[in-house]
Formats: structure tokens, C-alpha cells, sequence
């Protein structure tokens, strides 16, 4: 069932669904069952993080409606039957909840997609709502194209033009380049370096669409300012959107620091087991926005789940969402163990005489290492309650000797995979040059400082002394 109907959608035309007793009698039978929806999501709302991942919206009621079982179903089929035609009526008139068609919703995908919406929104005193998608970048296209769209009556004229941190995933920074530069001749402002407001601002002017920022990036660990961000977009009127696959709900929820939309790749440490890929576009309610309707500013995510994503269909399936729910359910206590597998880690590579130099923002030497200890905390604090920062399970180490000692490096690993993979619960390495930032070229590359002797870890489950050793075998080689 669709939480909520979409109002403000004009429906009405020679033929009104609401001008049918039945039908009306449908949406309010609809109407009942999303109030008490509401009431069950207050009482979630007022639970800790780990309870709310563990159990989303999926209680009791819901359970006996399901055969008892304690785990959400997942719901296969393609399609939903309807008790009768007005029903289906109120369905497909978006008056009353239905999932109608899995490429539209799907029960299952709901519930991760009201379990992400409650993790995003933790601390946060506003409304938030969440779309799931096939994959990231399904969700970073989906959450950007709509700002793209025609100008309003009295725009600034001239083109219009994005702005965008160039250190970010190289998916992210090709999308941009190719279809939004080359394909549609948006001019990409890319900000060099993610700490200085001042580059921030200096790009943002009245023909801006969207500010894209990712926190902490892939693979540079780049992080930035977003409440002094969000203040800058909101400035001009326009979304701040940002990209905290990296960080998790766990670490980071952006909407309390003023981002509009935030974008995940779920395929990451959200689904940490790797059984799958898929993504996220959670947003608050009343986004900033210069372009678009009213309905995309009100509620930018279920917006984009009935317009868009309907029309363009890059759906998850409801086995994916499953595997994403039971992930989900250990996603803070897995970040936190993983965070501080890393520290460790991070501090033994930054101590290497093999070592260039070490990114991660949690030692105390790295350039973003104050703005990190502002954003990145672990919800809910250490075992007794504490505040406590925790910084992730991602860094970035530069091998001295250049990019063939890298390689070296890289091929002598034994217990650490070699793939273009992150946040998984198995250790993972990638030579970013070589694999996720190849195809952005010599010149992208410096634009988004990824040097070619740069090997970027990401810190799994493993006992940090395995992986102290396996990495000081692969440094023996450098
Ligand atoms: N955003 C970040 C930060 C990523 O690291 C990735 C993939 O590595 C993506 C988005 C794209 O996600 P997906 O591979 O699920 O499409």
C-alpha cells in the first residue's frame, strides 16, 4: 500500500472516479487504513534507531494480515488483485493505498522504503518520505532529472547549470559529465574542493538547478559543510542533494543538517551482506525548489516514485528489498564495528614506512577530519549511551613508488577481494585509476584528486588483526 494518497494531481477528467458512490466509498475505507497507519508509524517514530531498523513498519497488525510470520513477506507477484472494480478504481486514482503493479510499488519495497524514511528522519522533527530504485545511480538520475525540467514564468535567462563536488563516485561523475554535460548542455559546475564555502558559493548563482554534494566521497573521503551548503543552495532557491552512501543513516542523516534529498546506494553498507544492488531517495516534506510542480515540492519522493520512476520503471524487485530489510536491521551495530576496525586500520597504514599518505576522516591529521567530527556520529552513542563519532568503513592510501608499487601492493593481497565493491562485510580493494574512476580519463581525474597510486579499502567484518597482516604482506611488495 502507498502510505499516503497524492493530492494535488489533477485526475479529474471526462470521466471523474469520484463522481462514483462506490468509488468513494473506496477511498474512504482507504482513508481509515492510512490513519491507522499513521497512528502505528507515531509510535515507531518514538523508538531508538536499532529497534526502528529491526522492525520498520512491519508490526503486528500487519503480521496477522501475513500468517503470523514475524518476518515481512516478500510479495512476488507482479500484480495486485482487487476485491472489485472500485477498488481498482480508487487504486489506479491514487484516492485510496494500493500497490497496483510491482513497477509502481510493491509491499515489501514499502517497508524498507518506510524503514529508510524513519532511519533518515531520526532526530530529525520533520516529515520524510522514501523511494526505493534498482540501483544508486537509478536513484542519483531519478533525484536530479527533475530539476532539469523547463523554467518557471520570469526565470533568469541563460543556460542552467548544476553545481557539483568533483570528488564523488565515478558513476556519479560520469552520469553528469556525459548526460547532463555533453547530452543536454548543462553547464556542470564541479567544486574542487568540498571544505571551501567560498568555492560553494562562488558557483551557485540564479541559474542554478540543484547543489549535488557526497559525504564522505568515494574514494577521496572528501566531506563538507552541510549546513553552511544547504544555506547557500536554499539562498538561491534551489535543493541541496546529497549522496551519503558512504556514511549511512547510521553515521549521518543530512535532512537535520538541511539537505533536501538525500541519495543512497543501498547496494553498499546497507546491504552489507552483498546479496544485491539497489537504491534510495529519501526526502522531507517542502523542499526548496525553483523548477517543478507543487506535488514534486511537497513530498519529492513518493513525487518521484508516481511520476518519473512510473514512467521510467527502474524498479527493485521485492526478493532485493528483502535481503536490503534483513541488512538493514544490524546496520548500526555492523557501522560501528567496522568504523572502528578501521580507525585501527587507517592508523597502522598511516605508521607504514610504505605509506604515502592516509584519507580518512578519522584521524586527526586528515584535512576534513573537524567537519567530519561535526557530521559523523553514531546514532544513539557507544554502549553506555555516550556521543561518540565513528567515521566509517572507507579510506583511500597512497603507496610510495607510484602507481606500480600500488599495483604491487594491490596483487599481493590475500585475504582482501579485489573488486570495484564497498561496504561490504567482506574487506574489499579497488585501484580507483584502474576501475570505478577509469573512464573519467587523466583529466577527470585530477579534477576529482584521484591519483593512480591511490588504493581505496573498504573495512569489512574480519578480525582487524587479519587484516593488519594481510596488508603488511601486501606492503612488503611495494
Ligand atoms: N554513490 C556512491 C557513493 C557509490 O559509491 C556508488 C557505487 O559505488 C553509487 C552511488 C552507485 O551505486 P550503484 O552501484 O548501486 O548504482
Amino acid at each position: 500500500m502507498t502510505e499516503r494518497t497524492t493530492r494535488g494531481i489533477d485526475l479529474a477528467g471526462p470521466h471523474d472516479p469520484l463522481d462514483d458512490p462506490e468509488v468513494r466509498a473506496a477511498r474512504d475505507r482507504g482513508i481509515a487504513r492510512l490513519d491507522a497507519l499513521g497512528a502505528h508509524r507515531r509510535t515507531v517514530r518514538g523508538r531508538r534507531f536499532d529497534s526502528i531498523a529491526v522492525h520498520g513498519m512491519y508490526g503486528m497488525a500487519a503480521a496477522l494480515e501475513n500468517g503470523g510470520s514475524i518476518i515481512e513477506p516478500a510479495v512476488l507477484a507482479p500484480a495486485q488483485h482487487f476485491a472489485d472494480s472500485a477498488e481498482m478504481e480508487a487504486a489506479a486514482a491514487i484516492l485510496a493505498p494500493g500497490w497496483i503493479y510491482s513497477r509502481i510499488a510493491n509491499p515489501t519495497l514499502l517497508y524498507l522504503e518506510q524503514t529508510l524514511a524513519l532511519l533518515e528522519g531520526y532526530g530529525f522533527d520533520g516529515e520524510t518520505s522514501a523511494h526505493v530504485t534498482g540501483s544508486g545511480m537509478a536513484a542519483i538520475a531519478l533525484a536530479t532529472q527533475p530539476f532539469l525540467g523547463v523554467d518557471a514564468p520570469g526565470a533568469e535567462p541563460g543556460p542552467m547549470n548544476v553545481v557539483v563536488t568533483a570528488r564523488c563516485y565515478g558513476g556519479t561523475f560520469q552520469l553528469f559529465t556525459h548526460e547532463y554535460a555533453e547530452d543536454r548542455g548543462i553547464e556542470v559546475r564541479w567544486v574542487r574542493d568540498p571544505l571551501d564555502l567560498d568555492e560553494w558559493a562562488s558557483r551557485i548563482d540564479g541559474r542554478t538547478r540543484f547543489v549535488f554534494g557526497e559525504m564522505p566521497s568515494n574514494p577521496q573521503l572528501s566531506v563538507f559543510d552541510i549546513e553552511g551548503v544547504a544555506r547557500l543552495a536554499h539562498a538561491a532557491g534551489v535543493p541541496l542533494i546529497v549522496d551519503s552512501t558512504i556514511a549511512t543513516p547510521a553515521l549521518l542523516r543530512p535532512l537535520r543538517h538541511g539537505a533536501d534529498v538525500v541519495v543512497h546506494s543501498l547496494s553498499k553498507a546497507v546491504g552489507g551482506s552483498g546479496l544485491t544492488i539497489g537504491g534510495a531517495i529519501v526526502s522531507r516534506r517542502g523542499i526548496v525548489s525553483r523548477v517543478g510542480s507543487d506535488e514534486l515540492r511537497d513530498d519529492f519522493a513518493t513525487w518521484v516514485k508516481l511520476i518519473p520512476h512510473r514512467n521510467q520503471g527502474p524498479a527493485l524487485n521485492a526478493l532485493s528489498a528483502l535481503f536490503l530489510l534483513s541488512d538493514l536491521r544490524t546496520l548500526r551495530p555492523r557501522v560501528d564495528h567496522w568504523s572502528r576496525t578501521s580507525l585501527a586500520v587507517a592508523r597502522f597504514l598511516a605508521d607504514h614506512p610504505a605509506v604515502e599518505a592516509v584519507s580518512y576522516p578519522g584521524l586527526p591529521g586528515d584535512e576534513g577530519h573537524a567537519v567530519a567530527s561535526r557530521y559523523l556520529w553514531l546514532a544513539d552513542g557507544d554502549a553506555e549511551g555516550l556521543p561518540v563519532n565513528r567515521y566509517g568503513h572507507l579510506m583511500g592510501f597512497r603507496v610510495r613508488g607510484g602507481p606500480r608499487a600500488a599495483r604491487r601492493v594491490f596483487d599481493g593481497l590475500e585475504m582482501v577481494w579485489r573488486a570495484t565493491d564497498l561496504g561490504k562485510v567482506k574487506s574489499v580493494a579497488a585501484i580507483p585509476m584502474i576501475s570505478t574512476h577509469q573512464q573519467q580519463g587523466d583529466a577527470g581525474r585530477d579534477l576529482a584528486a584521484v591519483p593512480g597510486d591511490l588504493i581505496r579499502l573498504s573495512v569489512g567484518g574480519e578480525h582487524v588483526d587479519d587484516l593488519v597482516a594481510d596488508l603488511e604482506r601486501a606492503l612488503a611488495r611495494a
